[in-house]
């Protein structure tokens, strides 16, 4: 594993392969009678000691975050909090799992709600842990025992937290990490008939094939992919505080986040100001090593995304200005703002997944709407106006899953979180997300003499 803000090896971890994720499938089917029996009020307290016992290694995990993913400590610290978050949240869940009791003739017919059997979860490198968790903690609390692949670049976190796991009282078996490339690993868990089910988080282009793949054994399968959101900023908005967020709401984690608001569409009439607001936040922009308390934004993940991301700025490249950046060794972009960017360009329309944002301006609501949903993605977004009327209008016209209207905030524990269109489909999180970890059977039990 390299850091990539030093590019130096940070760790060394034994490649697995088809035979270490059967035995992993095996491991999770062996632990899944005792796990799913056990009373719904012993699993919840087993999730609340795995929030405990992140709490408790907090620091140690945001530093292992930190240096494996090149993120900002601050940043890291605050995703550990999440982890705990979500598994304290679903700690309430193995006891809410509710079912219906449905009027019939000759006796009485209730729905239960059953776990899917052994799931696998297949997650990315640009919030390893936290992404694990969304995914982990519903799981578990449903009943289910896991076979989890972090991404082959980030796995160090998951690593760590399925040791913690076992000594929080996990019981061996019900969480099993496979440190593996998903051209074989991850396929062979798409393609493993034990296996009922495969929630993912990364590329659109690789959640299609696990779709197609999946469709062979009639797996379940839920997508978390790209986007390509807008954050739309009308003239009537409070262009300071407009300003002042757009940063992180495109440039947190140096752009690598699935809900980057890269596009962001400005009423023409409010353009120049809100460029003049803006360049002083970018250029403000702490960029530097991830362990610094003060940094705000640190490399990209890898040297291959560093080679993705600066292929957008070309010659023909509308920069209208940059943050700044360290040079020499580590995988360093820095901010950079594009202005005014035609829609029909390669930075308005693909997934930059970098530093990176497109200032386009728009005429009115009708071309602003128009605008944020000129993309196959629907992620997130945010709305920028004073006028409340037209905030609730927009927000019902665009097609993402998530907005928010004057703040950039895309996700949170208890709400639902995904996408429309080719952004995927399910959603992770809120009080919904045992739906998506079990199945409804229905049984009728007949009152006949
Ligand atoms: P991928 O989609 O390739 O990787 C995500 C996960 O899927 C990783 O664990 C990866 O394993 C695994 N994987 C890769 N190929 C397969 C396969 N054929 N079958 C099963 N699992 C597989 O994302 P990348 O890391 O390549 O990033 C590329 C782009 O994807 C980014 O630039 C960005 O646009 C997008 N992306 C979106 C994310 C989001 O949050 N929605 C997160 C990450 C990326 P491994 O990497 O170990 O080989």
């Amino acid at each position: 594993m390299l850091e990539p803000a030093t590019e130096g090896v940070l760790a060394e971890v034994a490649r697995a392969g088809v035979a270490e994720v059967d035995a992993a499938v095996d491991a999770a089917g062996a632990a899944l009678p005792a796990w799913r029996a056990l009373a719904p009020g012993a699993r919840a307290e087993v999730l609340r000691a795995l929030a405990d016992t992140v709490a408790e290694h907090r620091e140690e995990l945001a530093v292992l975050e930190a240096r494996n993913a090149g993120k900002a400590i601050a940043d890291a610290r605050g995703e550990m909090g999440m982890v705990a978050d979500t598994f304290r949240y679903y700690s309430g869940a193995p006891e809410r799992l509710l079912g219906d009791t449905i009027p019939v003739a000759g006796g009485q017919a209730f729905t239960v709600r059953e776990p899917l059997g052994v799931v696998g979860l297949i997650t990315p490198w640009n919030f390893p842990l936290a992404i694990a968790s969304w995914k982990l903690a519903p799981a578990l609390a449903a009943g289910n025992t896991v076979v989890l692949k972090p991404a082959e670049l980030t796995p160090l976190t998951a690593l760590r937290f399925a040791e913690l796991a076992i000594g929080a009282g996990l019981p061996e078996g019900v969480v099993n990490v496979v440190v593996g490339p998903g051209r074989t690993c991850g396929q062979r868990m798409v393609d493993h008939p034990a296996i009922a089910k495969i929630a993912f988080t990364g590329s659109t282009e690789v959640g299609r094939s696990i779709a197609a793949g999946a469709a062979q054994t009639i797996k379940r399968v839920t997508l978390e992919l790209g986007g390509k959101s807008a954050n739309v900023v009308f003239a009537d908005a409070d262009l300071e505080t407009a300003a002042a967020a757009a940063p992180s709401a495109v440039f947190g984690n140096a752009g690598q986040d699935c809900c980057a608001r890269s596009r962001i569409l400005v009423e023409r009439s409010a353009v120049d100001r809100f460029l003049e607001l803006l360049e002083p936040e970018v250029k403000a922009l702490r960029v530097g090593d991830p362990l610094d308390e003060a940094t705000q934004m640190g490399p990209l993940i890898s040297a291959g995304q560093l080679e993705t991301v600066s292929s957008f700025l070309d010659d023909s490249a509308p920069v209208a200005f940059r943050g700044s950046a360290p040079e020499g060794r580590g995988f360093w972009f820095a901010p950079t703002v594009m202005a005014p960017v035609e829609p029909s360009l390669r930075v308005a329309r693909e997934e930059v997944f970098g530093p990176i944002a497109a200032v386009i301006p728009f005429d009115d609501e009708a071309d602003a709407v128009t605008l944020a949903n000129d993309t196959i993605y629907g992620l997130s977004g945010s709305i920028w106006t004073r006028d409340g009327a037209r905030a609730l209008r927009v927000a019902r016209a665009v097609e993402t899953g998530v907005l928010s209207i004057n703040s950039n905030t895309s996700v949170r524990v208890t709400t639902p979180f995904g996408g429309f269109r080719q952004s995927g489909y399910g959603r992770e999180l809120g009080p919904h997300a045992t739906d998506a970890y079990t199945e409804v059977k229905t049984i009728f039990y007949s009152t006949e003499d």
